[in-house]
């Protein structure tokens, strides 16, 4: 029998429809497994205890009141979720992992966590990050590293590494991402989770302290896909706050009953294979492809270009970005001054501005932003021949604490394999496929611009035949 913490969304909501348990029961498990296990684990920053359990309360007493009918306006009514700390949520601190918004209260809430609240949701509290989501491990974080609950020596991703951790440590039923380069898809893999990152102008960006405005996509970190299409549903969409979230209509993300692979084209890019992969992870993503290719999949390896040249492009237009939106934080409108930033915000300030003045913008932003539209190019022409691209997410396994510290490139060069689809707004998800070492090893789709869909109903169907993603830590 699961403890309460441990059930998936779709399992919650069926189990408080029928009266089997209460969102209290739920949110109370949840507390205490962060009471038990967080010491270690170090995903969150802030707890909201209090309030998530008054909410409970109120959850409890709308379903007595209403039934099982509630759930149709509010589908997450009483299921408590955790969100990375660059969303704004009114009344509550928001640090984006810095020392310079230690201390800031946003006065309004974020679309990603207005849309949940509004859904019922609860939010328990706010998880570690990288710093401005600078980074693939949260070593940037200004206040401590999280731990991976597989082996606390080995880092757990980021820069959303605190919501990936807390995912896989029980202490939610699911939360909230955000990614630029890598920052769900990378973390989900180390942790053995489900992340999506949904493609660019799905999900609202409003009241996310601003990282590469390019590209930040919010999205959903889950025990299974099913999960993450449920929260999807309720997050995507236009938002006349956000002059960049699209128009596009939003589909019923839910996974059909009848999904098949039967003609279904999946792209095994050559040159995301021929990378430097350790060889477990490569041997468990090879398998996964036999997996998809028995349930029906035709499997084309193709060209795509060499992933390596999206490093360049993501490293000049990220600084410039960053060098742009970290210039309001000037300590007279939000937060501490500008003292207060980490060295690795400082360094990535100084080289966007670099390459933002004048002499230099030619050189190397303007070559940046050309190059973007061929990798963009690029995959528009791969999805006229496949549906689908499959991949590793990640090269290897979670790494030791400490190794980022060896390399300034760290960040780039781990997430390597989910920069291309992030310049080029793609959506991405990466799913548990194996253990190499004991860690997990993560599993990769990435499909056309907004075809969110094709990735849920092909990664539903892995995990329906599949029992990879049911394997947590003992912590
Ligand atoms: N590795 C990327 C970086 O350091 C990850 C950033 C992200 O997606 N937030 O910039």
């Amino acid at each position: 029998m699961k403890k309460l913490n441990e059930l998936t969304i779709h399992e919650a909501v069926e189990g408080l429809k029928k009266g089997e348990f209460t969102s209290v029961q739920i949110t109370e498990a949840c507390l205490n497994q962060i009471n038990n296990v967080d010491k270690k684990i170090k995903a969150l920053i802030t707890l909201n205890s209090k309030n998530a359990l008054e909410e409970a309360k109120r959850a409890d007493e709308e379903i007595a009141g209403t039934g099982a009918v509630i759930f149709e306006n509010k589908p997450l009514l009483g299921i408590p979720y955790l969100c990375k700390d660059n969303f704004s949520v009114k009344g509550l601190v928001t640090t984006a992992g810095s020392n310079v918004l230690k201390n800031y209260v946003p006065p309004f809430d974020s679309t990603v966590t207005g849309r949940l609240k509004k859904a019922g949701a609860i939010l328990l509290g706010k998880t570690n990050m990288d710093a401005f989501a600078h980074g693939s491990t949260t070593e940037t974080s200004d206040f401590y590293p999280t731990k991976n609950p597989w082996d606390i020596h080995r880092v757990p991703g980021g820069s959303s590494g605190g919501s990936a951790a807390a995912v896989a440590s029980n202490m939610c039923l699911f939360s909230i991402g955000s990614e630029t380069g890598g920052s769900i898809r990378g973390p989900a893999s180390w942790c053995g989770v489900t992340g999506l990152k949904p493609s660019y102008g799905r999900v609202s960006r409003y009241g996310v302290v601003a990282m590469a405005s390019s590209t930040d996509s919010p999205g959903p970190i889950t025990k299974d896909v099913k999960d993450a299409a449920y929260v999807l549903n309720i997050i995507a969409g236009k938002d006349h706050r956000d002059a960049t979230s699209s128009p596009a209509e939003v589909e019923d993300y839910t996974p059909s009953n009848n999904f098949s692979l039967k003609g279904f084209k999946i792209g095994k890019p050559i040159s995301y294979f021929n990378i430097d992969l350790e060889p477990e992870v490569k041997q468990k993503v090879e398998d996964a492809v036999k997996i998809l290719e028995e349930m029906g999949a035709e499997i084309i390896e193709m060209d795509l270009l060499d992933p390596k040249y999206s490093i360049a492009v993501y490293t000049i237009l990220q600084r410039s970005e960053v060098s742009s939106n970290l210039a309001r934080l000037d300590g007279i409108r939000y937060g501490n001054d500008r003292k207060s930033f980490g060295f690795e915000a400082k360094k990535r300030i100084m080289l966007g501005t670099y390459t933002l003045s004048a002499g230099y913008y030619d050189a190397y932003y303007s070559k940046a932003q050309k190059v973007r539209t061929l990798i963009k190019n690029d995959f528009e022409e791969a999805f006229k021949k496949i549906d689908l691209i499959v991949a590793p997410s990640m090269p290897c396994i979670a790494p030791e604490l400490g190794q980022s510290e060896k390399s300034s490139m760290y960040g780039e060069l781990m997430d390597l394999l989910s920069e291309p689809s992030s310049v080029a707004g793609l959506p991405g998800i990466s799913i548990p496929c194996g253990f190499s070492q004991g860690m997990p090893v993560g599993l990769q789709f990435i499909g056309n611009i907004f075809g969110e869909k094709d990735i849920i109903e092909v990664s539903n169907l892995f995990q329906e035949g599949t029992d990879f993603h049911k394997d947590f830590p003992s912590l």
